[in-house]
């Protein structure tokens, strides 16, 4: 993939590159207040939805086409450029109309291909920064495939929005962040910017900091925050707007860790992780060895592969020795779950051996 910076001019490339502005457009004087707020501290890329996508009927769906007029009077008056969520190729068309110079496709938009196809053939011929966001459920593919649909359709600067995932059981956060899947995708695409949305991971105001940090402790290289001049009286996502303030107090409190140069010390303590790696798969191989072997003594005496009190027996006891180590107990539950899991399969394929 040869994707091209989504940095418009005079937009700095330190980390953090910031979007901020509120969910959505309400009215003339809340845009403009906010942007001149969040201009005045120095952010150059303003957000705000035009178009909602509601969970359920009745709610605020966006102000729709009158709020792009606000959004290039704030060009025009703060030189901000400003970005939008687009959810169909109308969208586009309507958003490309009135100069938009940024464009998101929503996490609800992500999970459906025919949706992001839509959009990508909008897109056509286009030249414009599309950043998107994760689908609500936690499925890699399916945003590497939104991903590469854009730019398939010709589409270069490509940003990828971390904005969380949804979950049955809402505890802290309103949608989980499992930050495996952004750094698998950084992995998978390195050359795709990662910004991270702390707003919508954690819901509430007083997450927003921590999340950023923990994006930055993890090299990702931008946030998109929601902001709002009068937060409690926002028409979508009251609980999760900051102030222009609390942004910049928040963007001041940053510690940026940029360092890449890789000390004697360092490498030093590298190569013992790779020894003490090296060693933990010989064990496990050895393991998986004896775990055969116990398969074919099953098979010999007509036992069945899995022995549940054994297997419990197993979790239970490694588990206690894992704490009194200081590891974490549902660690190495996980672990030990992988490692019995393999082993049936292991045992599985001699019993149906045939001889
Ligand atoms: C938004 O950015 O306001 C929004 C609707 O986000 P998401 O698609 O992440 O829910
Ligand atoms: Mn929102």
């Amino acid at each position: 993939m040869e994707i091209e910076s989504i940095l418009l001019p005079g937009v700095d490339s330190k980390r953090p590159i910031v979007i901020a502005g509120p969910c959505s457009a309400e009215s003339e004087e809340q845009v403009m207040d906010t942007a001149k707020q969040l201009a005045s501290r120095g952010v150059k890329m303003f957000r705000a939805g035009i178009w909602k996508p509601r969970t359920k009927p009745g709610g605020f769906e966006g102000i729709g086409v009158p709020g792009l007029a606000w959004l290039k009077k704030v060009k025009q008056e703060t030189g901000m450029y400003v970005a939008t969520e687009v959810a169909n190729q109308q969208h586009v068309f309507e958003a490309l109309k009135a100069g938009i110079d940024i464009l998101w496709i929503g996490a609800r938009t992500t999970v459906n291909p025919f949706a992001v196809q839509e959009i990508a053939d909008a897109l056509k011929g286009v030249d414009i920064p599309v950043l998107i966001k994760n689908p609500v459920n936690p499925d890699l593919e399916l945003w590497i495939g939104a991903i590469q649909r854009i730019y398939n359709a010709g589409i270069r600067r490509i940003g990828a929005i971390h904005r969380g995932f949804s979950s049955y059981d809402k505890k802290m956060y309103r949608n989980l962040p499992l930050w495996h899947i952004p750094i698998e995708l950084r992995r998978r695409m390195p050359e795709v910017p990662i910004i991270c949305d702390p707003s919508h991971i954690g819901g509430k105001r007083e997450l927003v900091a921590p999340l950023c940090q923990q994006a930055m402790d993890l090299s990702f290289d931008g946030l998109i925050i929601e902001s709002h001049c009068n937060p409690d009286c926002a028409l979508s996502d009251a609980s999760q707007q900051i102030t222009p303030d609390v942004l910049d107090y928040v963007l001041n409190l940053l510690v940026i860790r940029e360092g890449t140069q890789t000390t004697e010390s360092l490498a030093e303590l590298r190569r013992q992780i790779d020894e003490i790696d090296e060693s933990l798969l010989e064990l496990l191989a050895k393991r998986m060895r004896i775990s055969r072997e116990i398969g074919v003594y099953k098979k010999e005496h007509n036992m069945p592969v899995l022995q549940a009190p054994r297997y419990s027996e197993i979790l239970e006891k490694r588990s206690n020795m894992g704490e009194s180590m200081e590891l974490s107990s549902d660690f190495i539950k996980e672990i030990l779950k992988e490692i019995h899991e393999e082993s049936v399969r292991q045992q599985m394929i001699i019993m149906n051996e045939n001889n």
